[in-house]
């Protein structure tokens, strides 16, 4: 796949077919090697218009099917997509650049969600009311939206379109999906696998391009009814800016800068593992990742030497490497970034316990790889505590108490995850109940369950993905009152 013998070129994906590539193209870039995988159609507001009339004209008839119908196609969508996993784990390991552990994990987690809202579908349930006034009965129905935008970053190609996907299919929706532009590959294939699973043509359409272009062009389409958005907090403003022209619906998942609070009765090995686990996965590019450390000043030096010690343990490699803990970046700007916020915060103060800059390792010259890094104390006004650190670098504070913890957590313009250790209920209830964020862990690695509702608050978005909740950002309700010719006595 990343030899010149296996370029993809591919076009976008509308009425069920990928459409020879033509016009302007992108160039795809393994983010491991620096290697061409393949080029894409840059779409442009034509592509984008075909796209959408496509998944509108497909509308009416598939909004008519039975929840259950529906339902039934996801679900054979969901087991076509985990028969795929291993044949689509190198594409998505080459334009992505995660490891092939990852790239499974995120693979069966896709078919996993669609599978979830399969089976969801028999359970969809509406309201009636009886006696709204002498012979007169109300009722709540649901309806779907329409044509709903569905535009995913980088990080997740995957499981952030089947989240999307679950809900708005099932509830009878048409979906136009745009992945990011360095990402188009696995979800190409995505269309034609759940298409050839039976969904029908024009049902999902995916659009390939740059956000300014086919993004904009999409979300300001007269028949978009709906934007699905996931990705940075500037961009998604942007979005539901560009959605106020036609009252279009949004959702927004969001950054995020998770806060993780270890208190001195906790189990200290497994808060240092979690918090390893939670940000250095996915090379630490995740919305939901424990992005900022509070530990108890009287337990910290143990924690702090235990994630040190994880961080240094990890295996950074190619992510075709088996033996690969830890990616690349996805891309050079992404790396700049981050080594800026370092730069920045440790000019200010902090101190570096762990990594702190690009591997020596020849072999991983040509990819955009960083050394897990850890920085102790910087100060909290810093971009560490500050923006959205998007990469492999965790900064951690010592606190006083749990009054000083539950306040820096808070000091954040973001609220998606968070997430508490302690044996005290007492402690576990007050991160609960005061931390400013869309999920509180206890105890847990930050797991994400299709059967709670997920997203943030503040700067990390606006509404809920998963959960039976998701269902209600993909109808509308509708009030109906019935009065019946024959009151009854
Ligand atoms: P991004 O906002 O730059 O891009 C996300 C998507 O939006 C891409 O498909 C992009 O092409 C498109 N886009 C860009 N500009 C657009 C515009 N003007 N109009 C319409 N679409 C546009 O985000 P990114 O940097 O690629 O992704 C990383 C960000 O995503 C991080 O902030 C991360 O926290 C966030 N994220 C959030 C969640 C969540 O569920 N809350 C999950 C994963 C990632």
């Amino acid at each position: 796949m990343t030899t010149a013998a296996a370029l993809l070129e591919r076009g976008v994906f509308v009425d069920g077919t990928v459409q020879p590539i033509a016009g302007e193209t992108l160039t795809i870039t393994n983010p491991g090697t620096g290697e061409t995988v393949g080029r894409v159609t840059r779409a442009g507001a034509e592509a984008v218009d075909a796209a959408v009339r496509s998944a509108h004209a497909a509308f009416a008839e598939w909004s008519r099917r039975g929840y259950a119908d529906r339902g039934a196609i996801l679900r054979a969508g969901s087991e076509a997509l985990r028969d795929r996993v291993d044949e689509l784990i190198p594409g998505l390991v080459a334009e992505q650049g995660k490891t092939i552990r990852e790239a499974r994990i995120e693979l069966r987690k896709a078919a996993e969600t669609l599978e979830h809202y399969a089976g969801l579908a028999k359970e969809v349930r509406a309201a009636y009311v009886h006696g709204l006034d002498p012979g007169v009965d109300g009722r709540v129905l649901r309806r779907p939206l329409g044509v709903v935008a569905a535009i995913v970053p980088w990080n997740f190609p995957t499981t952030l379109l089947s989240n999307k996907l679950g809900p708005a299919l099932v509830c009878g929706n048409t979906v136009v999906a745009k992945p990011a532009d360095t990402t188009p590959f696995t979800t190409l294939r995505l269309a034609e696998i759940l298409t050839e699973a039976g969904l029908p043509p024009g049902v999902l359409n995916v659009v390939t391009g740059t956000g300014p272009e086919a993004g904009e062009a999409l979300v300001t389409h007269p028949l978009t009814r709906k934007v699905a958005f996931t990705g940075s907090t500037p961009t998604g403003e942007r979005v539901m800016a560009l959605a106020a022209r036609g009252t279009k619906r949004v959702t927004l998942e969001l950054g995020g800068s998770d806060p993780m609070i270890i208190c001195d009765d906790a189990d200290l090995a497994k808060a240092a593992s979690a918090a390893s686990m939670g940000r250095f996965y996915n090379c630490g590019q995740a919305c939901l990742a424990i992005k900022r450390v509070y530990v108890f000043a009287s337990v910290a030096d143990d924690v702090i030497e235990a994630i040190v010690a994880k961080a240094s343990r990890l295996r950074v490699g190619i992510g075709t490497d088996e033996r690969a803990q830890l990616g690349p970046m996805h891309s050079e700007r992404q790396r700049q970034i981050m080594e800026d916020q370092i730069a920045r915060t440790l000019h200010r103060g902090g101190e570096i316990v762990a990594g702190g800059g690009r591997p020596g390792d020849e072999r991983l010259a040509r990819g955009w790889f960083h050394e897990p890094t850890v920085v102790v104390d910087p100060p909290h006004d810093s971009p560490m505590a500050q923006e959205e650190v998007f990469g492999p670098a965790l900064p951690i504070w010592r606190v006083r108490d749990f009054d000083e913890a539950i306040r820096l957590a808070n000091d954040s313009p973001f609220g998606l995850g968070s997430s508490v250790w302690t044996a005290s209920l007492d402690r576990a209830e007050r991160a609960a109940a005061e931390i400013d964020a869309g999920y509180t862990w206890v105890n847990s690695p930050t797991k994400v369950y299709d059967e709670l509702p997920f997203g943030g608050v503040g700067g990390s978005g606006y509404g809920k993905e998963h959960g039976s909740e998701a269902l209600d950002y993909y109808t509308d309700q509708k009030a109906v009152v019935v009065r019946r010719a024959i009151t009854a006595p």
